[in-house]
């Protein structure tokens, strides 16, 4: 197996800063690739959060004018992470998401901001930095979409570069006059290069030019193919398809570990199931909902927006707690669904429960004491919650989408029989076939045998990092020179 070294560059990474999946990704591949013989040092914005936790760090090189002010690219370790950091005050030196202000707008200097993650990646790709050059960068998202063109226009041998789609709704798309600032010549705003409506287009730009694009799912590889699915990049994608791949994600089995986990009121593994009716106490009386172990418990973990399908939730909510059943959901995000999940909770007291704002401890307790978790997304290019339920005994049941539908196995009478089934899934994404699918759920919850099968199954199923870390270090290995 020849050693490989890659540049992984992220806007954000687990556990240090996360808003989403992609923290959890970026956090957890370098420890799996390591197993595979892939060396991963990550490229992360110095936002205050990032240069608290870097531990050894020594400065590498010195921008003296790097996007509007000075810079400093730091080398140094937090926990088993190898990170690179730009110390750019200027940029990230603010409080709060990495995204928006506080006023719950995009910062207006993002274009520069990740621009410059963009610009120190190819950099190091160029050997800026002593001793390290990479084989491979692997850019994620928008926020690195500017690394496989800044390295086109360098002279001389450059790496290779994979450029993965987290969630295609995110393209990161700004005004065509600031093309000059972000070191970009002329020459490069065209169909072939970042040039998107008229905008400048990170991921586009990415897309454009990177070796291989790769996204996190089989089903959402062939979704964002298709106008629908595409959100304006399908014909792109369909003119790359060749280079174009899905690999699912997994979860940290470490930090998402019922044996061991203690965010939970009792561990338990899958040979005590009922251990969990600790946790569900624990969850009921944390969210001020009725102490009763005898009615189904239905969880979400949620980013509250449309895209997760969540109003089919409010709107299924009369059939979802007929005969006592409860919810808990824990979210933030778009206000309007707040209200309204506030208000049912109003509307059914001690059968509603809500926590808004994001509470790792309370994620994994929803994971470790509710029955089910509900999942009915529009679009899912992965999704993370569904495999953490699994991997807890909440049977999921999920929308028939991009991740959802390549890692859920649907309890029909088939997969009842052969006795694979892992959760529930409906299709299309609307409020009957929601509301059915609920009801599956409900009816076969009472059959507590079968149930425990499921959960029995979710729990065996690998969700680890393993299988993904190695189609990752094959594709890396793939697209270098023989
Ligand atoms: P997305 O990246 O679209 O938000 P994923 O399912 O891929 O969705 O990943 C979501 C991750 O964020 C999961 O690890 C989930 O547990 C976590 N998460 C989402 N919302 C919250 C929240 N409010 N509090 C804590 N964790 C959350």
């Amino acid at each position: 197996m020849r050693p490989l070294t890659v540049l992984s560059v992220t806007s954000e990474i687990f556990p240090i800063i996360k808003t989403g999946g992609l923290a959890d990704v970026a956090g957890a591949l370098p420890s799996a690739l390591a197993a595979e013989g892939v060396t991963v040092v990550t490229l992360v914005p110095g936002y205050p959060a990032v240069l608290k936790a870097l531990k050894g760090s020594e400065a590498v090189h010195r921008y003296p004018g790097f996007f509007g002010g000075t810079a400093r690219l730091l080398s140094g370790r937090a926990g088993d992470l190898d990170l690179f950091v730009i110390d750019a005050p200027h940029l990230f030196d603010r409080p709060g998401s990495p995204y928006l202000a506080p006023d719950g707008q995009d910062w207006p200097d993002n274009a520069q901001r990740f621009a410059a993650i963009a610009r120190a990646a190819a950099d190091i790709g160029q050997g800026l930095a002593p001793g390290f050059i990479p084989d491979v960068i692997h850019a994620h998202d928008w926020q690195a979409g500017l690394v496989p063109i800044y390295l086109s226009l360098a002279e001389g041998p450059r790496p290779a570069t994979v450029m993965t789609i987290h969630n295609i709704a995110f393209q990161g798309a700004f005004p065509a006059y600031l093309l000059f600032e972000l070191g970009l010549p002329a020459s490069t705003f065209t169909v072939d290069g970042v040039e998107y409506h008229g905008q400048i287009g990170f991921l586009k730009a990415g897309l454009q030019h990177a070796d291989r694009i790769t996204t996190v799912s089989p089903t959402y590889a062939k979704e964002i193919q298709t106008p629908d699915g595409g959100m304006g990049l399908d014909g792109l994608l369909r003119f790359r398809s060749r280079v174009v791949a899905g690999i699912l994600n997994g979860i940290d089995d470490n930090v998402w570990d019922p044996a061991t986990d203690t965010h939970l009121e009792q561990t338990y593994s899958r040979d005590n199931l009922n251990a969990r009716v600790a946790n569900k106490a624990a969850l009921q009386k944390r969210l001020g909902l009725s102490q009763n172990r005898d009615v189904m418990l239905f969880g979400v973990v949620s980013r509250l927006s449309e895209q997760k399908g969540l109003d089919l939730v409010l709107a299924g909510l009369s059939s979802l707690l007929s005969d006592g059943a409860q919810l808990v959901l824990l979210g933030s995000g778009d206000l309007i669904l707040e209200d309204s999940f506030r208000a049912a909770s109003i509307a059914y007291p001690g059968q509603v429960g809500c926590l808004f704002g994001y509470d790792e401890g309370l994620a994994h307790l929803i994971q470790g004491g509710s029955d089910a978790l509900l999942v009915p997304s529009r679009f899912e290019p992965c999704g993370l919650t569904q495999l953490c339920a699994m991997r807890y005994g909440s049977t999921p049941i999920v929308s028939r989408v991009g991740g959802l539908a390549d890692t859920i196995i649907d309890a029909n009478e088939m997969a009842l029989a052969a006795g694979v089934a892992t959760g529930f899934q409906f299709s299309p994404v609307t409020l009957s076939s929601f509301t059915d699918a609920v009801a599956r759920a409900k009816t076969l919850w009472r059959d507590r045998e079968a149930w425990q099968r499921l959960q029995h199954n979710g729990m065996s199923a690998d969700v680890s990092w393993r299988r993904p870390a190695k189609q990752y270090a094959d594709l890396y290995r793939s697209c270098l020179p023989t």
